[in-house]
């Protein structure tokens, strides 16, 4: 393995993403020829950088097969992410995203598990305009949205308005959206490519032109250099009350530790991450470790900390070990936690061992600590604000309220909405418009599926190998049809491992493994304090239902009072189980 300290560099060995990033000068890379090119895609080389800029190139795989046949491309689409750190957006923001997927997307809007949203189905022509209008009309960026870079940083929605956060005295979405500011990488080439008036001409077919000078003076990034971090980084921000952001599951987690309802500091965890391989035992998901208790003036030196020591010792040769998580195993925590207090310039504080009691969803109506206000959390069926023939008008209902009420719109941890600051006397007015338009709060839907969540997989995500998003309805169904509406527990489901809707940490988690296949992982716990662990290999799609039924059956005869799914799974253990479900051991 070489990292940045040992490459000093030189890029042989290292992976090839690691080449494009060192020699893209400062993220422009391909994308100038290619936005200035007629063909439908962009090239390797610029889709792994366009990741920097918050964007994936996608293809439908439903249509490759009759397209190949036909002798036709893949029908090539762009997923645009935008960064809302701490999920919260304007009114004003939320209505343009609303009309720009209209015009530019496939008409929907995808609510994600790091409470930013997804425009999905964009074809290149229309990609810059996306772009351009989202920073231009709406302030919204989608720089490091995606890539080799901190994402969107995520924190409690409600952290400013919710009633338990009243004596915090800390708005910890400001202080998600500062960590963002922070982090952001400072290259003008997201300017200068997407934004850049002067230096571009746009064609009637769709292409841009840009001046020999499109690319700006190559300065190294402060914080990430030429080469920026070696895999993806997460940052999220929990209370001891309160795991919304699935804290465990981040690379960098804070959880503001408090008394009497005051902040009196923040243990940091460091390592946490979802993804590993079906077939590559050296990948796994991993629980972040508990590594320091800081007050609040050292939080960002420590996350700055954290990153730069990932930045210069994390695996750049290999990008299935390249993770915070790999870097803090093959270090040693100690020594880990010695070279942070190294960058960071001072010895931090010993954790304490704070973790979270709770791990709410925020549906349905709050008061709000500020007098008069009221908040209300929308069930959104898996992230994806659309109408539904028949059935909920996610779209219609939230865009009507927004425009008539101008709520401050939250996007959860969980891909749900919450819509905040509406008054007293519009409550009634409001909830009207929500019935109108079926869509569920923490009525409408059953307590199996309060908490499912999964990720858009098929048929845009290179990645999936299965369903999830268009099949885990057919799931709840079947599982409320064997008797398990009021099961309380959390199930979510992933196209791959890559866990993308975090199945590693819920108490069911299906992982795709194929078309129809799914591995079962139990005992995660409802806390979201530990990962779950494989229990069967793979579960044909047909076999779900009846396998977790029979799991549901012998939790609820056999629980102790009050114990969730994954705790009793824990306590049984896997020989156990596999027992109840007549497979051999
Ligand atoms: Fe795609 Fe896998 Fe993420 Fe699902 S979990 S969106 S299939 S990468």
């Amino acid at each position: 393995m070489a990292n940045l300290i040992e490459s000093n560099g030189d890029l042989e060995g290292l992976s090839g993403v690691e080449t494009f990033k060192a020699r893209s000068g400062g993220l422009y890379s391909t994308l100038p020829e290619d936005l200035a090119s007629d063909a439908p895609n962009f090239c390797e080389e610029s889709v792994q950088i366009m990741k920097h800029h918050g964007s994936y190139q996608q293809d439908n795989r439903d249509t490759r097969k009759e397209r190949k046949k036909a002798g036709l491309d893949k029908d090539y689409r762009m997923m645009l992410r935008t960064k809302f750190p701490g999920g919260r957006i304007t009114a004003e923001q939320y209505l343009l995203c609303d009309e720009l997927c209209d015009k530019y997307g496939q008409g929907d809007l995808r609510a994600t598990s790091r409470q930013c949203f997804q425009f999905h189905g964009v074809i290149k022509k229309d990609f810059r305009p996306l772009i351009y209008d989202l920073n231009k009309l709406a302030k919204i960026t989608t720089i490091g949205a995606c890539g080799d870079v901190v994402r969107n940083t995520m924190g409690n929605p409600v952290a400013d308005i919710d009633a338990k956060y009243k004596d915090c005295s800390v708005d910890l979405i400001a202080m998600a959206q500062k960590v963002s500011t922070a982090t952001t990488p400072t290259t003008k080439s997201y300017y200068d490519i997407w934004l850049n008036d002067e230096k571009a001409t746009l064609h009637d077919d769709g292409t841009v032109s840009f001046g020999a000078d499109v690319r700006g003076e190559e300065t190294p990034d402060e914080l990430y250099g030429i080469q920026y971090l070696p895999r993806k980084f997460k940052v999220g921000f929990a209370t001891d009350f309160d795991n919304s952001v699935d804290v465990y599951t981040q690379d960098l987690g804070v959880i503001a530790a408090t008394e009497d309802g005051k902040i009196i500091g923040y243990e940091i965890l460091a390592g946490g991450g979802l993804g590993f391989a079906h077939t590559n035992a050296k990948t796994y998901p991993r629980a972040g470790s508990h590594i320091a208790f800081v007050q609040e003036d050292e939080v960002l030196e420590i996350i700055l900390a954290v990153i730069k020591v990932q930045r210069d010792y994390g695996d750049r040769t290999d990008r299935k070990q390249a993770r915070l998580k790999y870097t803090i195993d093959n270090m040693g925590l100690d020594t880990f936690i010695a070279r942070v207090h190294e960058y960071g310039g001072k010895p931090f504080g010993v954790a304490r061992n704070v973790k979270p009691t709770a791990q709410p969803d925020y549906l349905g109506w709050n008061k709000q600590f500020q007098d008069g206000l009221n908040y209300v959390g929308l069930w959104i069926e898996n992230g994806r604000i659309k109408d539904f023939d028949g059935s909920h008008q996610f779209r219609s209902g939230i865009r009507k309220i927004v425009e008539t009420y101008k709520p401050s719109v939250r996007v959860t941890p969980h891909h749900n909405i919450i819509l905040a600051n509406i008054k007293d006397e519009d409550v009634e007015a409001v909830q009207a418009i929500i019935d109108e338009h079926k869509i569920p709060t923490d009525k409408g839907i059953s307590t199996l599926r309060r908490l499912e969540m999964a990720c858009p997989s098929l048929p845009l995500c290179a990645l999936a190998q299965s369903e999830a998003e268009r099949y885990i309805p057919t799931l709840m169904d079947g599982l409320e049809a064997a008797g398990h509406s009021d099961a309380k527990i959390i199930i979510r489901m992933t196209g791959c491992p890559n866990g993308c809707a975090r199945s590693s940490s819920s108490e069911i988690g299906l992982v795709g493994k194929g078309p129809g296949r799914y591995a079962l992982h139990v005992a995660g716990d409802y806390l979201g304090t530990r990962m779950n662990k494989q229990l069967l290999k793979m579960v044909k799609e047909e076999e779900l239902v009846p396998t977790i039924s029979t799991l549901l059956d012998a939790w609820k005869a056999q629980r102790n009072e009050d114990e969730y799914f994954g705790d009793w799974s824990l306590r049984m253990g896997n020989d156990a189980l596999l027992e109840l479900l007549g497979v051999e051991v």
